[in-house]
């Protein structure tokens, strides 16, 4: 079974791309209306429709679906979910609309910045320009009494992500602003691929922090309590990892000699490497692209203050 309930209206769907279990996960928040939140890459979502379908969500009760940024592991699928849903929106930041609306670029790019990751998502369709709400910051969208979706602009991972907060259950869906949650062992490792903004993610970690949400739901995955704690430990983890890479930056030391100090010093990750080794994308991102996503942003901009 693919689908758990995760709290009062809201439900999770595990979308199994590529079949990969526990990695990325679609929630549903139902009231008079529904929303998706995050839809997952376009790979998997027969899978997500099949999940819907289990739910008994009738196509015209979806009034919205909201992706946290465009990112084909959040919202490449969006553009084929879309079609099931006659009276949907898609809710995406307003720097992410564009490249919703014309994917063709996102996917080059994509490409090569993931490579054959890029080909397990599979390639986004468009979503017509005209069900395309281009969101900011604090825009709520209703979906049934006292069930709303609130606008968190959370940039940092993306120039253009957002995070929901979903007040009833005092929760937030958190896309990658708070790193990937690997539930089963219970421990957070990065996601800071370049143009990784540090200052501006630590920024986003306050700003989810100080509306006290009791819980957090991940797209990379799953709910989690303590969620302030949760906040916290990756905004010290991100500060640990800056002060390595500076470090051995400034002795002029590669990539490579970072991931390795890294998987040293940072427990979390001691802990998770396991897990990552043998993930078909965990093994290519958390100690690559996430590394090196830190270590451009130091050489660009320092250590922030
Ligand atoms: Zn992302």
């Amino acid at each position: 079974m693919n689908v758990s309930k995760v709290n009062e209206h809201i439900f999770m769907i595990d979308v199994e791309v590529a079949g990969i279990n526990h990695f990325i996960a679609s929630y549903v928040v139902m009231g008079e209306n529904v929303a998706i939140v995050e839809t997952g890459p376009s790979s998997s979502i027969q899978n997500l429709v099949h999940g819907l379908t289990d739910l008994g969500i009738e196509p015209d009760k979806v009034s919205f679906i909201a992706v946290s940024h465009i990112h084909l592991d959040h919202a490449g699928g969006v553009g084929t979910l879309i079609k099931h849903f006659p009276k949907a929106k898609v809710i995406v930041h307003e720097r992410g609309a564009a490249h919703l609306a014309n994917p063709e670029k996102l996917w080059q790019q994509s490409r090569m910045a993931l490579g054959e990751i890029a080909e397990i998502y599979g390639e986004p369709e468009p979503v017509p320009a005209d069900r395309i709400i281009a969101a900011k910051d604090g825009m709520t969208f209703e979906i049934g009494k006292n069930i709303a979706l609130k606008v968190v602009e959370t940039v940092g991972h993306a120039s253009h992500h957002l995070s929901y907060f979903e007040q009833l259950n005092n929760g937030i869906f958190v896309g990658d602003a708070a790193g990937i949650y690997l539930r089963d062992i219970d421990v957070i490792v990065p996601t800071t691929p370049s143009p990784f903004r540090l200052d501006m993610a630590l920024a986003s970690l306050n700003k989810l922090a100080d509306l006290k949400p009791s819980v957090l739901y991940y797209t990379h995955f799953g709910k989690a309590e303590n969620a302030i704690e949760k906040l916290c430990t990756y905004a010290s983890q991100l500060k640990l990892w800056a002060n390595i890479a500076k470090q051995s930056l400034d002795m002029g030391e590669d990539l490579e000699e970072i991931s390795r100090k890294i998987a040293e010093k940072d427990e979390a990750v001691k802990k998770a490497m396991k897990h990552i080794k043998v993930h078909r994308v965990l093994g290519e991102t958390v100690l690559k692209t996430s590394v090196l996503g830190v270590a451009d942003f130091v050489k660009n901009f320092g250590l922030p203050t």
